[in-house]
């Protein structure tokens, strides 16, 4: 075997073609094209008008099944089967992939998009800043918790009529509401459009919003896994005269913005996301909304670039919008649905076309296994954008597979017991009820299913056999081994012939639950549907939340479960399929912007922490070249 570079190596030894050919070659003309030096380009949304007539492309989901810590190769395999399809069989081919959070980056090893030779180039521009989007959230949410923090300041030093007289200020002599101000209005009922013609009840309703300092939910953001913000008390200079609060920090990418970037539609529908977002209660019980505060306008002003995809490219020089990223753990872990819709559109077919034949392939992906990720994937992002994909992709590994059949414990950074490297057909066999549980739960959307089989050196005939035979057993149309880390896309072919295969069968979609359901109803149709629980059990802390949100009218919300990705249970170290268990709901949020409620069932940080020999430790920039170095 020839042995395959480190990521960073591999992505160097490409030169990436300027992204303007990679535009020219999807037919988006230079006036749709945002030029971020050579390599990054936003895409204008225009586009979605100028294509709109178009039949969409085929839309390709790559999920996996119960990890082991060390990845099983998803993002590798979302890139290796794009390349396949682009650079191999002629298709217009993307790999639509979220955008990494710092943190990570510099933290524990990750975020990376693929490895091997199926990746992202250049991942050092891929890895940073790339064009700002994740620094526009971290602008866009902590505007907002200053204005919180400024309205509850000003509201409790000023009378009613003076407040109103200082928020709606009079200009050349005379007072006029701004757009946000008229949302605020019509959300109350007054009908006015002189701010001197209100009363005085009117005036105090529209003034003073009575946050209760001990329901606000939102919290500030930084894209540093900077644990010691985990809880901070804010307002302590004397300035503040004694407002001080106790809060904290989340990582950006865990904003309800990063959130609402992802699902939003168009920027219609990200500028009424962003008003929806709920920070807290007033005094009286009623939701206090980001538009209530008057940051909606602002945010969005803030977000407004950060809409457009990213374009980039594989080593292969395939189509990659980079896109969003929300937090895996209490989000969708999914990368953007206008990515989705602009890719399928670039990849679609027009009317003269014949579409089997024409249509190009959009592979995206969703974090953690199927059936948490996929699970989300369906049942939040597909339900709010209307797509639905052809074909889901089940990335499977003989090591984790192994795991699951009761092999001993994989820990990062250690070395792979010996069960790993050498062959174990009885072991691996014993594992693969964890697949046929994943690829069972994918089957319920009624879209079809293949297996790829991510190659590692040490794999054996017998055993990729072995997963084969058990994935059609379990219902998948195809099972394929792919090569595509030491490989390239040709590793893939394979794999994308049978994916083209399948994304020509008939589909008959499903999602799991209706929305009217009750809020409980839904997390308890997730924790036995998917997960194979028996029930859940909610604390009373939750109960009460549940009660909350349903009496405030967001009942109607899909809901998103926190929970391990390391078993299908919540608790880790039931590996395998396991049956029987009770799943803990221990706290319910509410995210309205985004357009969901989510559940922890396990004590999830929103902050990570840096571990004792960080990834900055090995970050330094080459001074006779200026690249970065020591990025994986
Ligand atoms: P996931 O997206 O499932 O978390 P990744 O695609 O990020 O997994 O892969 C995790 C790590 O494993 C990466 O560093 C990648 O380079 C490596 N990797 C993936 N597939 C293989 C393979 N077949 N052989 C060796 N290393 C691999």
């Amino acid at each position: 075997e020839r042995p395959v570079p480190s990521d960073i190596a591999v992505s160097r030894a490409q030169t990436p073609k300027n992204v303007k050919i990679i535009a020219r070659e999807l037919g988006i003309s230079e006036r749709e094209l945002e030029l971020y030096g050579a390599h990054k380009a936003k895409v204008n949304l225009d586009l979605l008008q100028r294509l709109g007539h178009r039949r969409d492309g085929k839309y390709v989901l790559v999920a996996g099944i119960t990890p082991t810590p060390l990845g099983e190769g998803k993002s590798t395999t979302t890139m290796g089967l794009t390349q396949a399809l682009g650079a191999h069989l002629g298709k217009i081919a993307f790999a639509n992939v979220r955008q990494p959070s710092q943190g990570p980056t510099f933290g524990i090893k990750g975020g990376a998009a693929g490895g091997g030779y199926s990746q992202v180039i250049p991942m050092d521009e891929f890895n940073m800043h790339l064009t700002g989007d994740i620094h526009a959230i971290t602008a866009a949410n902590n505007l907002l918790a200053a204005a919180i923090e400024t309205r509850m300041f000003h509201e409790s030093t000023q009378k009613d009529k003076a407040l109103y007289n200082r928020l709606v200020p009079k200009k050349n002599g005379v007072r006029e509401f701004s757009p946000v101000m008229f949302r605020r209005l019509k959300k109350l009922g007054i009908d006015r459009a002189n701010p001197d013609d209100l009363t005085g009840e009117e005036i105090t309703k529209f003034a003073r919003l009575d946050i209760d300092p001990d329901t606000i939910t939102w919290r500030r953001v930084l894209d540093v896994n900077d644990r010691h913000l985990r809880q901070v008390t804010i307002g302590q200079a004397p300035s503040e005269k004694g407002h001080t609060r106790i809060t904290g920090f989340d990582i950006s990418v865990a904003s309800e913005c990063m959130a609402v970037l992802a699902l939003s539609n168009d920027l219609a529908d990200m500028r009424e996301r962003l008003g929806r977002m709920v920070i807290g209660s007033s005094r009286s019980g009623d939701p206090v909304t980001c538009d209530d505060i008057g940051a909606g306008g602002a945010l969005t002003a803030l977000m407004k670039d950060a809409i457009k995809p990213n374009l980039m490219q594989t080593l292969e020089g395939t189509p990659v919008f980079v896109h969003a990223g929300p937090f895996a753990n209490i989000s969708i872990g999914a990368s953007s649905v206008i990515a989705d819709k602009l890719a399928l559109k670039l990849a679609g077919t027009e009317e003269d076309e014949v579409h089997e034949e024409k249509a190009g392939y959009v592979v995206t992906e969703a974090g953690f296994d199927f059936t948490m990720g996929g699970e989300r994937f369906f049942n939040i992002k597909c339900r709010s954008s209307g797509l639905c994909p052809d074909v889901v992709v089940i990335v499977a590994t003989v090591r984790a597979l192994k795991v699951h059949g009761g092999g001993p414990e994989v820990t990062a950074g250690a070395v792979l017991p010996e069960a790993y490297r050498t062959e174990d057909v009885e072991l691996l066999r014993a594992g693969c009820v964890n697949l046929a549980k994943h690829i069972q739960n994918a089957k319920y959307y009624g879209v079809p299913v293949v297996v790829a089989i991510n190659k590692f050196v040490t794999d054996t005939e017998a055993e990729i056999n072995c997963i084969r035979e058990e994935a059609i057993r379990a219902g998948a149309e195809d099972a394929v081994e792919a090569s595509h880390w030491s490989d390239g896309g040709l590793g893939a072919v394979e794999l994308a012939k049978a994916v083209i295969a399948s994304s020509q069968k008939p589909k008959n979609f499903r999602l799991l639950y209706k929305a009217d359901l009750s809020i409980v109803e839904k997390m308890e149709s997730i924790a036995k549907e998917m997960y194979g629980a028996a029930g859940i059990e909610l604390s009373e802390l939750a109960k009460s939340q549940v009660e909350t949100y349903t009496r405030q009218g967001f009942g109607h919300l899909p809901v998103c479960i926190a929970k391990t990705q390391y078993s299908l249970s919540h608790d880790q170290n039931l590996k395998g399929a396991p049956t029987g268990f009770t799943v803990p709901i221990r706290d319910v949020r509410l995210s309205p912007g985004a357009g969901y409620l989510y559940a922890k069932a396990a004590d999830i940080q929103t902050i990570p922490g840096l571990p004792t020999a960080p990834g900055y430790l090995n970050v330094d920039v080459n001074m006779e070249t200026g690249e970065i170095q020591g990025l994986f």
